[in-house]
């Protein structure tokens, strides 16, 4: 089959790999009707992760539909139209039950070699290997278009989870670092859990054009600080949500929250450890929270939410490719010339 593989630091291309087949009898065998690139790969191909080697089968956005089902698979047949989990999970284990599936044993994550554990195929390739199908794979229910599926697995799931750790009460405001698709994504499940006011802060002028025609004030970096100071009355935010990641982007966020505020962090952290302030921690009795995107957890609520057309996902597309299109639009979207890229892995 042809898949994305990875080559070197910022360079992937088409390449024929094997077939994937069906390895275990939990396994589903998936044909891969829609893809996406995500600011988790740019992080995967920068060369930084040792466990991604050259070869990597890339991507862990996908909707497709089951060609094979694996004799233990109850859930799906050949046929179904099925939504993935970026991650793959049991369902059973101790940790599964509590909702918490990114704790699972048995997680691996498609498409990142061994960046997160065990390496697993990935999803920008016409063929895709699912393991654990019944936990893993989900129907996608009449309702929901494939645009707006693709979103349940990952970037919806990551900005949803902001807004339910972050305990937001309709009526808060918001401050949301990035303008990326999950930052967008955020600021729409923050609409549509009823927040007041929702800043964007975001350097790129494209993306802050993006949230300020989908219903968010937006600002660059510079001057958020002073804006959200002086839109809540002097406070700050009640809801930070960090969706950049980093050392730079945490310390951005403390500086925008109010005295009690909760500060959410869904971007990537890699250091080994950060100079928190905590004596106004203390005195302002901040919180700071972490949070992965749990799809397996989330996904009937979004998908309600989407077919209630509570919100959209899928208006964060801006580019649409077949496999060819693929190395041409990684380098796009790491010079920000777009916002969210769907590959078409049978064309
Ligand atoms: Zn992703
Ligand atoms: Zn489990």
């Amino acid at each position: 089959m042809r898949a994305i593989v990875y080559t070197g630091p910022k360079s992937v291309k088409v390449a024929e790999v094997p077939d994937p087949r069906i390895e275990a009898p939990d396994d589903a065998l998936v044909r891969v009707t829609l893809s996406a690139i995500c600011g988790t790969d740019l992080h995967l191909v920068s060369g930084r992760f040792a466990g991604v080697q050259p070869g990597t089968v890339l991507g862990h956005e996908f909707v497709g539909e089951v060609l094979e089902a694996g004799p233990a698979v109850q859930r799906f047949r050949p046929g179904d139209r099925v939504m993935g989990s970026d991650f793959t999970a049991c369902g059973r284990c101790r940790w599964c039950e509590r909702g918490d599936h990114w704790e699972c044993e048995r997680r691996a994550v498609f498409g990142a070699g061994g960046a997160f554990g065990t390496a697993l195929g990935g999803a920008q390739a016409e063929l895709l290997r699912v393991p654990l199908a019944d936990t893993t794979l989900a129907p996608v229910p009449t309702g929901c278009s494939d645009d707006a599926a693709i979103f349940i697995g990952d970037n919806l799931a990551a900005g949803w989870v902001a807004v339910e750790r972050g305990a937001l009460v309709p009526g808060e405001s918001v401050a949301i670092l990035g303008g990326g698709s999950i930052g967008q994504l955020t600021a729409l499940s923050a609409q549509a859990a009823g927040a007041g006011m929702i800043v964007v802060v975001e350097p790129n002028a494209e993306r802050r054009a993006f949230a300020q025609a989908h219903g968010s004030i937006a600002v660059t970096p510079h001057e958020a600080p002073a804006l959200v100071k002086r839109l809540t009355g002097g406070d700050g935010a009640d809801l930070v949500v960090d969706c950049v990641g980093g050392n730079a982007a945490l310390k951005a966020a403390l500086g925008l929250v109010r005295r009690r505020g909760r500060v959410v962090s869904t971007g990537m952290h890699g250091e080994s450890s950060f100079d928190f302030p905590a004596g106004r921690g203390f005195n302002d009795e901040l919180t700071l929270t972490f949070a992965l995107g749990d799809s397996i957890r989330l996904r009937s609520r979004l998908v309600a939410l989407i077919k209630g057309r509570v919100l959209d996902p899928s208006v964060v597309i801006d580019r649409r490719v077949g496999l060819q299109g693929v190395p041409e639009a990684y380098a796009d979207f790491a010079a920000q010339k777009v916002l969210k890229v769907v590959i078409d892995p049978q064309d």
